[in-house]
This record gives structure tokens, C-alpha cells and sequence, in this order.
């Protein structure tokens, strides 16, 4: 479903993504760990491109990335990102957060909107809470509307960059939960993370960035009881 081939990236001088190759198939969950800077949530931003790339190819579907315009924002909206800090709409209820894409990029009526957004609230658990502003909400609960809102896109796939970095640790759970359950009904997701537990145990396949270079990109099991690169040996003895 998404491939990348040779794809390098720079910032100026900074050699960000170093001839990165990664497939991920239909229903397939990719967890990306690594040290801070080794290039993580570049690689998760090019993948939808809000960030260019200088050589290689990403391909969705099998069809290269558009480069701009509608076609861009339905890129955007077929490959959906949730990040570390929430993004939703202060000002706005969790309802209308969920729903205001729909009618904008999906072109939904503002009654379909809402009905689907309920259903996917209440997915995430959340449907009591709909009338709610987000400030009333705990980190993970904001969190879960931003998954419900992504999903309301009908992504082919779902980009996670950190999802649960900014939350206290007790709901941090709740939060992966929900990324259990999308895992399990299929969805296809990349998921940036530094819970270990959830690599091992959701994830289909680990890849292992240093440096911009994807180390390793192997079975979970494999790959926590026996990485391959020192690199992924240090890093494994530091967060373990
Ligand atoms: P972390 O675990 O801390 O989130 P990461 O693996 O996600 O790290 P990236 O954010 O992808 O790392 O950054 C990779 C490298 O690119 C780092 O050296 C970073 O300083 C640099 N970088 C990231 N964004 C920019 C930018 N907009 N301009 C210049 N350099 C950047
Ligand atoms: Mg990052």
C-alpha cells in the first residue's frame, strides 16, 4: 500500500532520510523506534507529504504522491496523521472537530457528518462526550478524538507520530487501546513510538532508524530478543 524506495532527505546540509526503503502493506502495522533525531517523524511527515523529499520515490497504491493542490489534500486526508500535541479545534466541540472535515474535504452533508462522527466517537469510547469542548477533556481523551477525526476520513492508512509521547502514563493505555483495536479491524498504520510494549505486542513489523537509516526492519519478536545492529542493542539497553 505505501512504499518508499531510496528515499533521501535533506534539511540544508542535514542528511535527514539516508536511502530509505520501507513497504508496508494493506492491514500491515509498522512501529518505528529509535533515537531521538534519527529521523522518525521526518520519514512519517513525507509519507504525506508535508515534507519534500531530494531523491527516491514514495508510492501510494502504487501510484506516485501528488505533488499539489486537490489531489494533495486528498492524499492528506487518504493517509491520515495523528500527532504527539492533539491539533484539534479549541474552539470547537468534539462533534464539530470530527465532523468539519468531512463536510469540507469529504463534501458530506453537515447531518451524515455528525451521524458518522457519533459512530466513531463512540468507537473510541467517547460519544457521551461529544458536546464537550476539547479543553474539557483529559490528554487522552483528546487524543481519541483526534483518531476519531482521522478516521472519519476513511483513511486508507494512518500515520502516528508519538501518539501517546505528551500523556500521563495512566492514559497512556486507553490511548493505545483504541490503536489496538485499529490494528486488529486492519487498518494500515506506521506508528512512531517509544512504547515498547506496544511494538512488540501490535506490531506486525519493527524499523529501526539511526541516523536516517532504516537498521533494521524486522518481526517484533526478532527484533527485541535479537537485534542484529549495536545500534539497536544500545538504544534497546537504554529504554528497556
Ligand atoms: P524525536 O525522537 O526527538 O522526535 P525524530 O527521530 O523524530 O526525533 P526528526 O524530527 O525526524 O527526528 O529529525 C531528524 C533530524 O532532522 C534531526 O537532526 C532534527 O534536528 C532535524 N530536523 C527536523 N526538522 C527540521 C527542520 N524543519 N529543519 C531543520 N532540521 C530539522
Ligand atoms: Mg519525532
Amino acid at each position: 500500500l505505501i512504499e518508499l524506495r531510496d528515499v533521501n532527505k535533506y534539511y540544508g546540509d542535514l542528511h535527514v532520510l539516508r536511502d530509505v526503503d520501507l513497504a508496508v502493506g494493506r492491514g500491515e502495522v509498522v512501529a518505528v523506534i529509535g533515537p531521538s533525531g534519527s529521523g522518525k517523524s521526518t520519514l512519517c511527515r513525507t509519507i504525506n507529504r508535508l515534507e519534500t523529499i531530494q531523491s527516491g520515490r514514495i508510492m501510494l497504491d502504487g501510484r506516485p504522491l501528488p505533488e499539489e493542490g486537490r489531489a494533495l489534500a486528498r492524499l492528506r486526508a487518504e493517509v491520515g496523521m495523528v500527532f504527539q500535541s492533539f491539533n484539534l479545534f479549541a474552539h470547537k466541540t468534539v462533534l464539530q472537530n470530527v465532523s468539519l472535515a468531512q463536510v469540507k474535504v469529504r463534501r458530506r452533508g453537515r447531518e451524515q457528518a455528525d451521524r458518522r462522527s457519533l459512530e466513531l466517537l463512540d468507537r473510541v469510547g467517547l460519544s457521551a462526550h461529544a458536546g464537550r469542548f476539547p479543553a474539557q477533556l483529559s490528554g487522552g481523551q483528546q487524543q481519541r478524538v483526534a483518531i476519531a477525526r482521522a478516521l472519519a476520513m476513511e483513511p486508507k492508512a494512518l500515520l502516528f507520530d508519538e501518539p501517546t509521547s505528551a500523556l500521563d502514563p495512566e492514559m497512556i493505555n486507553e490511548v493505545l487501546d483504541v490503536m489496538r483495536q485499529l490494528a486488529r479491524d486492519g487498518m494500515t498504520m506506521v506508528v512512531v513510538t517509544h512504547e515498547m510494549g506496544f511494538a512488540r505486542s501490535a506490531a506486525h513489523r519493527v524499523a529501526f532508524m539511526a541516523d536516517g537509516r532504516i537498521v533494521e526492519d524486522r518481526a517484533p519478536e526478532e527484533f527485541f530478543t535479537a537485534p542484529r545492529s549495536g545500534r539497536a542493542r544500545d538504544f534497546l539497553a537504554s529504554v528497556l
